[in-house]
């Protein structure tokens, strides 16, 4: 038997009990978090929503008061069809306050729904966005339910970005949790399909145009509701997350959903402010902010020309924002600075360097395309060459069977290829992920499932 709560449209609350009711809300709260968590919830969002918006307009207004001094707005994504309630809202603070994407056309998991109906309703759901002229780039789906359908509606839409891709970060102590609380989080794992989080994995990549960006679990729910941690403490794990996102270079893209982000502002504001005791500037900035950047970077390219044994020009053909970066070369007449361990940054873009070998990758004619594209994108620069001459360059693969079909095989592939290049201990000049010398960068986005206790009931009945 399944609680059904449904919220009637004479703002009546109705709480009646009906058994076998599809309803995706209920289904996954009782899924992962046990009926009895599931009545706790219930007694939490009425004390984090109210009748009014003036709760949630409290809490959007505190995330982004909390950016402000970082210079970074932050990105919320919300239902088309609680927009459409309080459009009025979201109009006052999307664009220079906040970035506004969508999270569905109605709350629900993508993965219960055909190719065809994906599409209809990311439809629906544009339509309402441009209905009350709210400008959007990025889709997050609920429940970070995406399949590859999804990606392919979401190109075919128009959408710049998509951010779904959960990586897990393994900052807590599994062995301190009750067999209860170790399997909600177990399921929740699951549900969101996590990865393991690598210097690859943390990186954003092109599926097609679409620029699909990881999202880094465990989330604000899983933290503060699920595994009951206190402020302190999850101040504490989002700061260990950023150290170690920085040491791999990534992005740590945190979602915190405005209902708590009054109780999670101190959590914010520590992990805000210990990007600046880095040495190396971490770049916080918007989804949006991100996948402009991916783009403009994936247009850069390296060439080298030799002038004698040892030597080369290089020519960068990139924007002013790009992070140019060498190891074990010399650079004759430019100026350079030091990055992060053996890299160092080249601060022109058209410089002599001294070599013993070419610094860059050579590849072999059979390698496949997959290769080459995963080199662009990455930002490391290639030729292909016989074997016989690979002993001149930084470098030699050898790939005739490519990066994988599955996403599995792909992302193990690319993972693995992506370190044995990091780890490189040879002359070599390439692209760094980030702009302007920043060595990782920081998004503060969240989903805005319902704005108030209405929103949060009518859910049930809209999915
Ligand atoms: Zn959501």
């Amino acid at each position: 038997m399944l609680t059904q709560l449904i919220y009637s449209l004479t703002g009546r609350l109705e709480f009646t009990i009906s058994g076998g009711i599809r309803m995706n809300l209920v289904s996954f709260s009782i899924k992962t978090k046990g009926i009895h968590n599931f009545t706790r919830r219930l007694t939490t969002v009425f004390s984090r929503f109210g009748f009014s918006e003036r709760r949630t307009r409290r809490a959007l207004y505190s995330v982004i008061k909390s950016l402000e001094p970082y210079e970074a707005i932050p990105s919320f994504f919300i239902p088309a069809v609680v927009l459409n309630r309080h459009a009025k809202l979201l109009a006052e603070i999307a664009g220079h306050r906040a970035e506004v994407g969508i999270h569905g056309y109605v709350h629900n998991d993508y993965r219960t729904l055909s190719h065809k109906e994906q599409h209809k309703q990311t439809e629906k759901a544009i339509s309402v966005f441009e209905e009350k002229h709210i400008p959007f780039q990025g889709f997050r789906n609920p429940y970070l339910g995406w399949t590859e359908e999804s990606l392919e509606v979401f190109a075919q839409l128009g959408f710049v970005y998509d951010s779904n891709d959960a990586v897990i970060h393994e900052v807590i102590d599994l062995e301190q949790l009750s067999p209860l609380l170790l399997s909600g989080y177990e399921k929740s794992l699951e549900l969101f399909q996590a990865i393991e989080s690598n210097s690859y994995n943390l990186r954003p990549y092109f599926f097609g145009k679409l620029v699909r960006i990881p999202t880094s679990i465990p989330d604000d729910e899983m933290l503060f509701d699920r595994l009951r941690f206190s402020e302190k403490e999850i101040g504490r794990i989002w700061t260990c997350i950023m150290q170690r996102v920085y040491e791999l270079g990534g992005i740590y893209v945190l979602n915190l959903h405005p209902e708590r982000a009054l109780l999670c502002k101190h959590p914010l504001n520590m992990l805000l402010s210990s990007t600046l005791d880095q040495s190396l500037p971490v770049w916080v900035t918007s989804l949006a902010g991100v996948a402009q950047w991916w783009i403009e970077r994936s247009q850069f390219r390296l060439h080298f020309e030799p002038l004698a044994s040892h030597r080369w020009q290089v020519e960068a053909t990139c924007t002013s924002r790009s992070t140019l970066l060498a190891r074990h070369v010399e650079v004759e007449d430019q100026p350079t600075a030091k990055w992060y361990g053996n890299d160092f940054q080249v601060l022109s873009q058209r410089f002599i360097i001294n070599a013993p070998q070419c610094p860059c990758l050579g590849i072999s004619l059979q390698t496949s395309q997959d290769v080459e594209n995963f080199l662009f994108e990455q930002g490391y620069p290639f030729v292909r060459c016989s074997e016989q001459d690979a002993h001149n360059y930084a470098h030699f693969l050898d790939i005739p069977e490519g990066l994988g079909t599955t996403r599995k095989e792909q992302m193990q592939r690319k993972s693995a290829l992506f370190k044995e290049l990091e780890e490189l201990e040879t002359p070599l000049i390439y692209y760094g992920c980030w702009p302007k010398g920043y060595r990782a960068a920081l998004s503060i986005t969240g989903d805005i499932d319902s704005i108030t206790i209405q929103d949060f009931f009518r859910r049930v009945v809209e999915v």
